[in-house]
Order: structure tokens, then C-alpha cells, then sequence
């Protein structure tokens, strides 16, 4: 089977599966398991959503019997729908940043609500809010799988997905650009303070942020916030030994969220965002805004 060949079986299959990004199958997304099936790394009875309809649509474009779900990747169920206790939430962003679908709305330090008609039920939002305030409630009373999702859903919850990813990989790389650039700027600020004097004739450079004591001012400043940034993660680790730090299930102090808050802002503002947790550390700068492609908050 050659390349095009398994693109053209992934493009079919992910036409079947019910595009609602939960990860179930043990891939981050639809479109990673529909390529994982078709080169045959992956069974077709991984997909909890579509279940066992699911599980017949693809055995018939393979060619093969129909199986059952693998329990290993969860089961068939009335679909849910997320619904936040706007009472309880903190603002703290974290499960808007965990929905593949940009579902949810909200603010930094303000509630947040999900838009019902956009959620898919995957769930993804409820392990990383820290207050526990969001509930996955049946909404198709009896009807499981296919028969709790329309293709017309599944079509949307697609096209959604991709306008995320393409929004995460152009906030990505205007991360890494302006990274780039501080580096770069850093980087020859020493350098032109030389060349500034050689030029003037003088001893006193014009631009003082050409100078090497502002470079010198500016690496002692970021040693400074990197001490800073280490102390806050090394009392965030022992808060969390301790049974302190966020949980699922436990409120965060309001001075304990301030400090997280202002550690990732830190950290934002000085591109020192890890490549594992860029997603929530390289918040777009309209932070207050919904994604672009979501209706406005009712706010
Ligand atoms: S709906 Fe969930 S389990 Fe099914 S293929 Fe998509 S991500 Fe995987
Ligand atoms: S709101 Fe939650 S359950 Fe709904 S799609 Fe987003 S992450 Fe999934
Ligand atoms: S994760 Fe929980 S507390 Fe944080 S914004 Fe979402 S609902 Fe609110």
C-alpha cells in the first residue's frame, strides 16, 4: 500500500468517526486515529462516542466483521453536555484552554460558561478545573453513540477543530517569534555598545540599551525572575506533597492562585514558557476575548 493509498484510507475513515476530539481512542484527536487504523496500528473498536454504530460503519470501508467496543477505551453512552456552577469558578482559564472545540467563554479571574450547542461531551474540560465546578450532564436520555450525534454535528465539531489547531499553531509561532526576537535583542545589545562608540567618536553610548550595563542590568534582572519562577515552582511541588496545592476537588486560596496567576504571566511575558505547557502559558494576548472563531461572551 503506498503513502497515498493510507491517506486516502485515513481521509475515509476519519469521514466516519464522530469528530468529538475526546481522546478516548488513546489519540489526541480524530484525525490521528483514523491514520493510526488505516496504517494498522490502531483496531476500529476504539471510538466510545460512535460505538458499536460507529464500530459497524468502519468495519464495512475496511472489510472486516464487527467487533466490540474495546472497553479499554471506555464505553457507549447518552451523550453529556459540560455545564459549569458559574458560582463556584475562579476565572482560572484552564478548561477553556483544554476544549478542542473552543466550547467555552469566559474571562481571566471570571466565570466561564460553556455554550451548549458547540460541546461535544469529550469530557477534556473537567480533569484540569482546579475547583471541580464543572459537571458532564446526560442530555439524549436513552440514545448512545450515533443515534446522540448527527453527522451534521460531527461535520461542525470538525471544521471547529481545525480552526483551533490552525489558532494554536499561529499563536505558537508568533510565541516563538517574538522569543526569537528578545533572544536576538539580547543577544547583540553587549555587542552595539562598541560599535556605537566607534561611530560617535565618545564614550557615552546614545541609546543606553545599547550599553553592556543595561545588558548586564537586563541577565541579572531575568536571574532574578528565574530564582523567583524556580522558589514559586518548588513551593508549588511542596504545597502539593502536602495535600495543599490544586486539586480536582479542592479549592485554591485566593493568594495561591494569585501567585500561579502572576508565575504564568512572568513567565508569558518573558517567553520562558516550557514546550509542554505552552498551550496554557502562550494565552493569546486578547486573553479577555473568546477565540475568534466563537460567538462573543454573553458578557
Ligand atoms: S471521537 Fe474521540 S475516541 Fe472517537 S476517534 Fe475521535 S478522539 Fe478518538
Ligand atoms: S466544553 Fe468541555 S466537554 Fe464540551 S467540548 Fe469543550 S472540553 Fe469537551
Ligand atoms: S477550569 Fe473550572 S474554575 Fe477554571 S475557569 Fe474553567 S470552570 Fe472556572
Amino acid at each position: 500500500m503506498t503513502v497515498t493509498d493510507v491517506k486516502t484510507l485515513a481521509d475515509r475513515i476519519e469521514d466516519l468517526l464522530p469528530q468529538t476530539q475526546c481522546t478516548k481512542c488513546g489519540y489526541p484527536a480524530c484525525r490521528p486515529y483514523a491514520e493510526a487504523v488505516a496504517s494498522g496500528d490502531a483496531n476500529y473498536n476504539q471510538c466510545p462516542p460512535g460505538g458499536t454504530e460507529g464500530i459497524a460503519r468502519l468495519a464495512a470501508l475496511l472489510g472486516k466483521p464487527v467487533i466490540p467496543l474495546n472497553s479499554a477505551n471506555g464505553v457507549e453512552r447518552p451523550r453529556p453536555l459540560a455545564v459549569i456552577d458559574e458560582q463556584v469558578c475562579i476565572g482560572c482559564t484552564l478548561c477553556m484552554q483544554a476544549c478542542p472545540v473552543d466550547a467555552i467563554v469566559g474571562a481571566p479571574k471570571q466565570m466561564h460558561t460553556v455554550i451548549a450547542e458547540l460541546c461535544t461531551g469529550c469530557d477534556l474540560c473537567v480533569p484540569p478545573c482546579p475547583v471541580d465546578c464543572i459537571a458532564m450532564l446526560p442530555v439524549t436520555g436513552e440514545a448512545t453513540g450515533w443515534n446522540a450525534w448527527s453527522q451534521s454535528q460531527a461535520d461542525a465539531a470538525r471544521a471547529r477543530h481545525d480552526r483551533h489547531e490552525t489558532r494554536l499553531a499561529r499563536e505558537r509561532d508568533a510565541a516563538e517569534a517574538r522569543a526569537a526576537a528578545r533572544r536576538a535583542a539580547s543577544a547583540s545589545a553587549p555587542a552595539a555598545a562598541p560599535a556605537a562608540v566607534q561611530a560617535s567618536g565618545t564614550t557615552a553610548p546614545s541609546d543606553p540599551s545599547a550599553s553592556p550595563l543595561a545588558g548586564d542590568a537586563e541577565a541579572k534582572k531575568r536571574a532574578i525572575i528565574q530564582a523567583a519562577l524556580e522558589r514559586a515552582r518548588k513551593k508549588k511541588e511542596d504545597m502539593a506533597a502536602t495535600g495543599q496545592g490544586p486539586m480536582n476537588t479542592e479549592n485554591v486560596s485566593a493568594d495561591v492562585q494569585a501567585q500561579i496567576d502572576a508565575a504564568e504571566a512572568r513567565r508569558r511575558r518573558l517567553g520562558l514558557a516550557s514546550g509542554d505547557d505552552t498551550r496554557g502559558s502562550e494565552q493569546p494576548s486578547n486573553e479577555s476575548s473568546p477565540p475568534s472563531d466563537s460567538p462573543p461572551a454573553a458578557r
